[in-house]
């Protein structure tokens, strides 16, 4: 089987974006994945939502059990020494 340019990029996007997508905060109200350094909020009913869709909610459940920030990998980076 011999890739074109085109095949390649579509496969090596959908690899990326599926990779992106199985591991990520989903806002439980709209679907949407939260962008990068975008907060998502943590509702006491434990929904998920982001800070769009907090807006809209009633006024009594705008307060997230917690916030977190959303990082532009699900992966840490490693943080090692430098060598001398
Ligand atoms: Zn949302």
């Amino acid at each position: 089987m011999v890739l074109v340019p085109s095949d390649l990029a579509r496969l090596l996007l959908r690899k990326g974006v599926g990779s992106m997508t199985s591991d990520r905060a989903v806002c439980s109200k709209c679907n949407r994945t939260p962008l990068a350094g975008e907060l998502l909020h943590v509702l006491e009913s434990e929904r998920a939502v982001c800070s769009l869709c907090l807006r809209e909610l009633p006024e009594a459940e705008q307060n997230p059990v917690r916030s977190e920030r959303v990082h532009a990998s699900a992966r840490h980076l490693a943080v090692v020494p430098r060598a001398a």
